[in-house]
C-alpha cells in the first residue's frame, strides 16, 4: 500500500510539479481507485497523509482566523514601463548596479501560506489583511497540487510557503458550462472561481475544482537561510512545491523590460490569467539592504499590465433605472473575449459621455476592460460607422415604471422620480426590509444579504421568502443555529408588524422589465458602500439579474463573496 502511495506522489509530482506527467490522468485515477480500495478494506492503514485523504476531508475550523508567521506584504504596483524605470533606477542607486532581478509572471489567483512541519502540510490560509488569514486547511488538502509532504530528507521544523491557487482558464470555462447548464451561477473570471471554490464549506466542492498552485516565496523557514530568491525557488521546486517555469533572472533593468514588454503581448499564451510581472531582487542581503516601507518591501514591485482592449459591435444602447433613481445609460455588445471574460455590456456613464464619445447603435466600439473594472465603452472606430447610423437619444421615460425621467439642473444624471412604485429601485427595498424598524429580519444584514444577491438567491425581495436551509449552509459562517434564527425571523417577517410600512411589504408579482433590463454593471460608482449614490446593493443586484438566466456570460465584477475577504 506505501508503494502505491508513493508511486500516486510520485505521479502527483509529475504531473503538478514538473507539468511533465508519465501516466494519463484515468491511469492516475486508476492507482488512485486501487488506493482507496485498498484503504477501505484496511482501514487502519489510512495515515494521514495518503493521498485519498485529499478528498472530502472533514469541514472542520473552515474560516477560523489564523496568523500569518511573517506579514505577507502586499507589492507597490507600477502602471508603466516609466514607472517601472523609476523603481529600477531607485534601487540602483540604493544599492548600486549589482543586482539580479527574478521576473515572475503574475498570477491573477488567490494569494495563499501553507505551512509544512517537519515536512507535513498542517495549514493553510487566506492572505487575509496579510496579518491574519483564513484557516483553509481541509480545503487546500483536497488540492492535488499541493503535496502532503515535502519531498526532502531534512525538512524544516516549520516551513511556511507562499503562492498563488489558480484555476487554469480552460477549466475555467469548463466548470462556468458545467454551471449554466446546471442552472446556478457562473463565475465571472478564473480568480473568482479559485477564490469561490478555496472558500467552500464542503472540501469535496474544493475537490472537485481542478485548482492549481504556483508558489512563489518564502514567508517562514526555519533553520534555512538562502543567498537568493531564485535559490529559493529552486529548493520549493526540489521540496515538490510547483514553481512556475516562466520565473525567469537576469542581470540588468533592460532586461526586465524586455521580459515585461514579452509578456504583455504573450499573456494569454499560458493556460492561467496573467495581470502583470513581478519584479524582485534576486540577492536576499540586498533585499534585506533595501528593507520594506510600512507596507511593502523596496526589492519588490508589481507591473500591472495595461487594461484590455478589444473591438465589437454595439447591438443597442438601453438604460438602467439604480435603486436611487439615477438611470445609467449602457452599451449591449456583441459578445467578446477580454482578459478571461466574455462582456457583453459595458457603462455609458451618462447621457453627456454618450454624447462626448458618440458612440452609435451599429457602431464597432472600442471596449475596455480593467481588472475588476466594469468593462467600458472608450469610443467608436469612426471608419467602421456604417451608413445612416443616428446619434443616440436618451429615453424620456424609465425603461422599469414609465415615469417621466427628469434631469436637474447642474446634475449629469436623469433620474426616475417615482421613488415608491419602480421596481428598479426597488432593490433598496431588500436592505430596508432586512432593517430594525421595518421588518425587522435579525440575521438578515448587509454583509449576507450581498452573498445572497451574488450568488443569484435572491433576485427580487420575495425571494427572501423561498431561502431555504440547504442554500444557507453553503454560505461560510453559517452553522445550524445561525440558519435557524435566519429562517425562523424571515418566517416572523410575513406577519405584519406595527412597525412595518406598506411598501416594504414584499411584491409578490415579479418585474420581468427590471429582470430583462439589468445590465452587468452599468452603475459608474467603485465605491463599495451599500448607502453610496451609486455602488452598493445596485451593482451586486443588477449583475446576476441578467448574467444568470441566459446562457450568454456577461462580464461582472469581482463579486464581493469571493473577492472582498481575501483582498
Ligand atoms: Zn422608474
Amino acid at each position: 500500500m506505501e508503494e502505491l502511495r508513493e508511486q500516486i506522489n510520485h505521479h502527483a509530482y509529475r504531473y503538478y510539479v514538473l507539468d511533465d506527467p508519465e501516466v494519463s490522468d484515468a491511469e492516475y485515477d486508476e492507482l488512485l481507485r486501487e488506493l482507496q480500495a485498498l484503504e477501505s478494506e484496511f482501514p487502519e492503514l489510512i495515515t494521514p497523509d495518503s493521498p485519498t485523504q485529499r478528498v472530502g476531508g472533514a469541514p472542520s475550523d473552515l474560516f477560523a482566523p489564523v496568523q500569518h508567521r511573517s506579514r505577507m506584504l502586499s507589492l507597490d504596483n507600477v502602471f508603466s514601463q516609466e514607472e517601472l524605470e523609476a523603481w529600477g533606477r531607485r534601487v540602483e542607486r540604493l544599492i548600486g548596479s549589482g543586482a539580479r532581478y527574478a521576473c515572475e509572471l503574475k498570477i491573477d489567483g488567490v494569494a495563499v501560506a501553507l505551512t509544512y512541519e517537519d515536512g507535513v502540510y498542517a495549514r493553510g490560509a487566506t492572505r487575509g489583511d496579510g496579518v491574519t488569514g483564513e484557516d483553509i486547511t481541509a480545503n487546500i488538502r483536497t488540492v492535488r497540487a499541493v503535496p502532503q509532504r515535502l519531498r526532502v530528507a531534512n525538512p524544516p521544523a516549520v516551513l511556511e510557503v507562499r503562492g498563488e491557487m489558480y484555476l487554469p482558464v480552460k477549466a475555467f470555462e469548463k466548470l462556468n458550462e458545467q454551471l449554466l447548464a446546471e442552472g446556478k451561477r457562473p463565475f465571472a473570471n478564473p480568480r473568482n472561481a479559485a477564490a469561490g471554490s478555496l472558500r467552500q464549506k464542503d472540501p469535496a466542492v474544493t475537490a472537485s475544482r481542478p485548482l492549481r498552485l504556483w508558489t512563489h516565496g518564502l514567508g517562514w523557514a526555519e533553520g534555512l537561510r538562502f543567498e537568493s530568491h531564485s535559490q529559493s525557488l529552486a529548493w520549493l521546486r526540489d521540496a515538490g512545491l510547483p514553481v512556475d517555469p516562466h520565473i525567469t533572472v537576469v542581470d540588468t533593468l533592460e532586461e526586465v523590460f524586455a521580459f515585461t514588454q514579452r509578456w504583455q503581448e504573450h499573456r494569454h499564451s499560458v493556460d492561467y490569467e496573467i495581470d502583470g510581472v513581478v519584479v524582485k531582487v534576486d540577492q536576499i542581503p540586498l533585499q534585506e539592504e533595501l528593507g520594506a516601507t510600512s507596507h511593502a518591501p523596496r526589492w519588490a514591485v508589481a507591473y500591472k499590465f495595461p487594461p484590455e482592449e478589444r473591438t465589437t459591435i454595439l447591438r443597442a444602447i438601453e438604460v438602467h433605472t439604480g435603486r436611487t433613481g439615477i438611470v445609467t445609460p449602457f452599451a449591449r455588445l456583441e459578445p467578446v473575449f477580454i482578459s478571461g471574460v466574455t462582456v457583453t455590456t459595458a457603462t455609458l456613464h451618462n447621457e453627456d459621455e454618450v454624447a462626448r464619445k458618440d458612440v452609435r447603435v451599429g457602431d464597432t466600439v472600442i471596449v475596455r476592460r480593467a481588472g475588476d473594472v466594469i468593462p467600458e465603452v472608450v469610443g467608436p472606430v469612426l471608419s467602421k460607422r456604417p451608413k445612416g447610423a443616428r446619434p443616440w437619444r436618451f429615453p424620456k421615460r424609465c425603461p422599469s415604471c414609465g415615469t417621466e425621467l427628469v434631469r436637474r439642473e447642474g446634475e449629469a444624471y436623469w433620474r426616475c422620480p417615482n421613488k415608491r412604485a419602480c421596481p428598479s429601485q426597488n432593490v433598496e427595498w431588500l436592505f430596508a426590509f432586512a432593517s430594525r424598524g421595518a421588518m425587522d429580519i435579525e440575521g438578515l444584514g448587509y454583509k449576507t444579504g450581498y452573498l445572497l444577491i451574488d450568488l443569484g438567491w435572491i433576485q427580487d425581495p420575495a425571494d427572501v421568502y423561498s431561502l431555504t436551509a440547504e442554500q444557507l449552509e453553503q454560505l461560510p459562517g453559517f452553522a445550524e443555529k445561525r440558519i435557524e434564527n435566519l429562517l425562523t425571523a424571515i418566517e416572523a417577517s410575513r406577519r405584519p408588524s406595527p412597525r412595518s410600512t406598506g411598501w416594504l411589504r414584499p411584491r409578490r408579482r415579479r418585474s420581468p422589465r427590471w429582470r430583462a433590463s439589468a445590465p452587468s454593471s452599468p452603475a459608474a460608482s467603485r465605491s463599495g458602500s451599500p448607502t453610496s449614490t451609486t455602488g452598493g446593493c445596485w451593482r451586486s443586484f443588477a449583475r446576476p439579474a441578467s448574467a444568470w438566466r441566459t446562457p450568454s456570460r456577461n462580464a461582472r465584477r469581482k463579486g464581493p463573496s469571493a473577492g472582498r475577504p481575501s483582498s
